[in-house]
């Protein structure tokens, strides 16, 4: 039960160790190796189970092996609030600390559209995003697209239908190429939630910790 176990790389267990991790929680130590397959899962899990490492570390992972010489929005992590977003940022800019060249882009509500705009336009490895201002850029600027993405993660899922995000998370899904790779995350699982794993979702594996 240790993180060498869970076949990441090298910077990836650095950080790891930097954060004083010892060991994987339950939900990381289970999505981590199915997650590495490229399989879609799908997870039950609530804030303070470790769920953002859970996703994070084996999309960074597959960032290592991405082609340096084409930048591309790769992975989209979509968040309900402005602060899961900042926090979610916060903790991918500490995961990986030891990569090199890896950029991570906040849009958010409440920080300057030129700036994300400009931000988004020089193609991000990762953006994490609320679903309304991330549709806005999409729509206002032809230079901003997720032709090339390759992860789509859905954080806390209840709460972004519960915040009426349903729409807009519709769109942004048909947006995205149909082969990719989802990951949902929610503390529970509702017919509602069914339905956007349903269209979102290809044959998950179903995780909870
Ligand atoms: P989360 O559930 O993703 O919001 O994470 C809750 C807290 O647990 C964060 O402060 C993380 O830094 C911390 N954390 C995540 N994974 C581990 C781990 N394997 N060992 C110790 N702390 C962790």
């Amino acid at each position: 039960n240790s993180f060498i176990e869970l076949h990441l790389s090298r910077p990836l267990l650095r950080a790891c160790e930097a954060l004083g991790y010892s060991k994987p929680t339950p939900i990381q130590a289970a999505c981590v190796p199915l997650a590495l397959t490229g399989r879609d899962i799908c997870g039950s899990a609530i804030t303070g189970s470790g769920k953002t490492a859970a996703f994070a570390l084996p999309t960074l992972e597959r960032l290592l092996f991405r082609p340096k010489s084409r930048p591309a929005i790769r992975v989209l992590i979509l968040t309900p609030t402005r602060e899961l977003a900042v926090q979610v940022h916060s903790m991918i800019g500490k995961l990986a600390q030891f990569m090199t060249d890896i950029r991570c882009c906040l849009v958010v509500g409440g920080l300057s559209t030129k700036v994300q705009e400009a931000a988004l336009r020089s193609l991000p490895d990762i953006v994490v995003a609320t679903p309304g201002r991330m549709i806005d850029h999409l729509r206002n600027s032809m230079s901003v697209h997720l032709d090339e993405l390759a992860v789509l993660i859905l954080d806390e899922a209840d709460r972004l239908l519960e915040l009426g995000f349903s729409a807009e998370i519709h769109e942004l899904v048909k947006l995205c190429p149909k082969r990719r790779q989802t990951m949902l995350f929610s503390a529970t699982m509702t017919e509602q939630i069914d339905e956007l794993i349903k269209l979102s979702l290809n044959k998950p594996l179903r995780l909870s910790a």
